[in-house]
């Protein structure tokens, strides 16, 4: 008979052997270069002024059709297979939970934020509906075809939540908002939940009230940063970019009074100069305001500023994973568990069978976000190969098998231990 026993390395013995995670001093954005003013703007897209027809899949050798929201939103690549209106398969997935609803304009987002593929900085570069995000393409749909879609396959619907995702521009307000009424029209919120990812930016409190009275599930804020000094630079003025942490606080605050306990949360970026510490502390402070933390793990966006900077390192990824999967929904404290002298994770804070059979469950290390129908601690929002390539996965859109458990835990530096 075997079992499992796992034996935390610490992470200073690896990190003798190489660098195991992102410091802040490695990961500084690259200046956004100024862009020509007859490119700012979204100017080529509405000086060519070629009507749009029907679904725009993103392809920079055509001339980009002039699509603005509300009656035009962008999908993720896995949304726009799930619905069936574009021809794909996925690497072990069959369909993605989450329809993604990202509003679009020939302006793009007025943010620079330094590791989205969607930044303005880009614009010279590339028109905005043909810009990659998350490390797909997002094809350009009509809101109204979509909802028909949806509408017809009613509880049916493969989606379990949808997810309307504002970005910085004057019309974003408004449009969510359209955009939301358009859907709760034809699709009943309780059979497939609206969330939104916001833009505090833009938003004042009666936004965010507004929404919430119309139907809203879950409001969410893209911190993305895990501090106030990693916000400022990658977002902020370190590029020239509208957003300040205040801000972003103060409508994270705003949902946590308006939605109320477990329908806000926050996305944090890890891997891009935080400690394992500072973002488990941000964690921990979500839980203890009645939120969820959605981590993403950091990957070089091909076109963005931070694109030359290193992916997080696996070991690193999966000790906050762990560690964060714990905090949410074991009850387990930041206090509790052990950090070196560089914030890095060293102990759970629970006894190694009870570690084993959570790393086992495979659960912590799937995708994390608004939650579906499935359960509550696996998220609808599975975003596949969001944040890595399919050969070497960060954030599992679906259930560990036995195998993927196996990389994990080398991944963890944990040990299987045969007696
Ligand atoms: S506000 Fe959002 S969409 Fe706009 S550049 Fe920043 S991260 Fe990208």
């Amino acid at each position: 008979m075997s079992c499992h026993r796992p034996e935390a390395a610490s992470p200073a013995q690896h990190a003798a052997s190489g660098l195991d995670h992102n410091p802040f001093a490695r990961m500084q954005p690259r200046a956004p270069a100024p862009t020509p003013q007859a490119l700012k703007n979204g100017a080529r897209v509405k000086a060519n002024d070629v009507l749009p027809q029907g679904v725009y899949l993103p392809n920079y050798n055509v001339l980009t059709p002039h699509m603005r929201s509300p009656e035009y939103v962008q999908m993720s690549t896995a949304a726009a297979i799930t619905l069936g209106i574009m021809k794909g398969r996925m690497y072990r997935c069959e369909c993605t939970r989450c329809l993604n609803l990202l509003l679009t304009y020939p302006e793009g987002c007025r943010a620079n934020c330094a590791y989205c593929g969607l930044a303005r900085h880009r614009e010279a570069e590339r028109d905005y509906a043909d810009r990659n995000f998350i490390r797909v393409d997002w094809p350009a749909v009509p809101l109204d075809a979509t909802i028909d879609i949806v509408a017809r396959d009613g509880a049916a619907s493969p989606f379990h939540r949808m997810c309307i995702s504002m970005i910085t521009h004057p019309r974003s307000d408004a449009d969510a908002v359209t955009v939301l009424k358009k859907w709760t029209d034809r699709i009943d919120p309780g059979t497939i939940p609206v969330s939104i990812l916001s833009n505090p930016t833009t938003m004042a409190r009666a936004d965010v009230k507004r929404l919430h009275e119309l139907g809203a599930d879950i409001f969410t804020v893209a911190l993305d940063a895990a501090t106030p000094g990693i916000f400022d630079r990658t977002r902020g003025k370190g590029v020239q970019s509208p957003h300040s942490w205040a801000k972003y606080w103060e409508i994270l605050m705003d949902a946590r009074e308006i939605f109320g306990p477990q329908k806000f949360g926050a996305h944090i970026i890890v891997g891009m100069g935080e400690t394992e510490h500072d973002v488990l502390a941000l964690v921990q402070k979500l839980v203890d305001l009645g939120g969820h933390s959605h981590m993403f793990c950091f990957f070089p966006e091909r076109g963005s500023l931070m694109d030359h900077l290193p992916a997080t390192p696996r070991d690193q990824w999966r000790r906050v994973q762990l560690a964060r999967y714990l905090i949410d929904y074991r009850g387990v404290r930041v206090e509790q568990m052990s950090f070196d002298g560089e914030g890095r994770v060293t102990g759970f804070g629970i006894p190694q069978n009870e570690l084993d059979d959570v790393i086992g469950a495979g659960i912590a290390f799937r995708t994390s976000g608004c939650p579906g129908k499935f359960r509550e601690d696996v998220s609808a929002c599975d975003r596949p190969y969001g944040d890595s390539p399919p050969s070497n996965i960060a954030s599992f859109p679906f259930q560990p098998n036995r195998r993927d458990i196996g990389k994990i835990r080398r991944q963890l530096r944990v040990v299987e231990r045969k007696n």
